[in-house]
């Protein structure tokens, strides 16, 4: 068992203060929805929380316990955290050209001392498992790939690798509904498994993967902080209310340009 804990954390990028403190703690076989407006800091969580360069910690700490043995995260490089267990599922997929991706996950069985005997079978039987095009194992990693393939793509390296927690930055951004139910579906798999069940941290802006990959908690993220934690309740309040209710200071903001461009006219 394993459980991510962020505490007070505080980040910004290029001078401007983005997190303003979260406290959110995943453990194993917990799905958490991080759900909140475009530019509330979703992405800059998972970013800081993987270790991606150009991001400073103000203030807080995360924390990987597991098997007994607490480690701090934002003291190692990023592809430590990887092999500690954390894994990211990015919003938009990176293109890596002469990179396949049986020797990305060779690699990575490889760095945590994992065996690499018959991983050609099971990452076709994987495959088969979310319907990705067996055609696309041998292509470059993302190279020449449809949105909803790529994200087909990063679930499969999700389900291979079989990380503790897993992160994912809007899982269904850029995909169609069959695509979306696929990948959604795999990953509630992943996070009921008997042996090892994944915890899951949920970023997006929109409660339809959530029809598929069920929380356990929702967390409404606004301008850097969570203002609200609840069921799965809350992912329906948010699709019939929107986040107006929620981000008191970003509609004050609005209505406030609102009525500067009335005094205009
Ligand atoms: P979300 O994922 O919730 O839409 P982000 O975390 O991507 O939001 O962005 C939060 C804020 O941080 C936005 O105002 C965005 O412009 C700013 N930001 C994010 N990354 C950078 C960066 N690399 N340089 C400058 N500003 C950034
Ligand atoms: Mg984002």
């Amino acid at each position: 068992m394993a459980t991510l804990k962020i505490e007070g954390l505080r980040a910004s990028v290029a001078g401007k203060e983005i997190l303003k403190g979260i406290d959110l703690t995943v453990s194993s076989g917990e799905v958490h929805a991080v759900m909140g407006p475009n530019g509330a800091g979703k992405s800059t969580l998972s970013a800081v929380v993987m270790g991606k360069p150009g991001y400073e910690v103000l203030a807080g700490s995360v924390t990987l316990e597991s098997d007994g043995a607490t480690v701090d995260v934002l003291a190692m490089a990023t592809w430590e955290r990887a092999v500690a267990g954390l894994h990211l599922v990015m919003q938009y997929p990176t293109e890596v050209p002469g990179v396949r991706l049986d020797a990305v996950l060779a690699e990575a069985f490889t760095s945590r001392e994992r065996s690499t005997e018959g991983l050609d079978a099971s990452m076709r039987s994987e495959a088969g498992r979310i319907g990705f095009d067996e055609r696309f194992l041998d292509r470059s990693l993302n190279v020449d790939l449809s949105g909803g393939e790529k994200k087909r793509n990063e679930t499969l390296q999700l389900a291979m690798l079989a990380p503790k927690i897993a992160i994912l930055d809007e899982l269904d951004s850029g995909l169609d509904i069959d695509a979306l139910r696929d990948c959604a579906r795999r990953v509630e798999d992943m996070s009921n498994d008997a042996d090892q069940p994944l915890g899951v941290l949920a970023i997006t802006h929109y409660s339809r993967l959530l029809d598929e990959l069920k929380p356990d908690f929702v967390h409404i993220l606004a301008d850097g902080r969570i203002v609200e934690t609840g069921g799965a309740e809350l992912a329906a309040t948010l699709e019939a209310d929107g986040y107006a209710a929620f981000a008191p200071a970003a509609q004050d903001s609005a209505d406030a340009s609102a009525s500067a461009l009335a005094d205009l006219f």
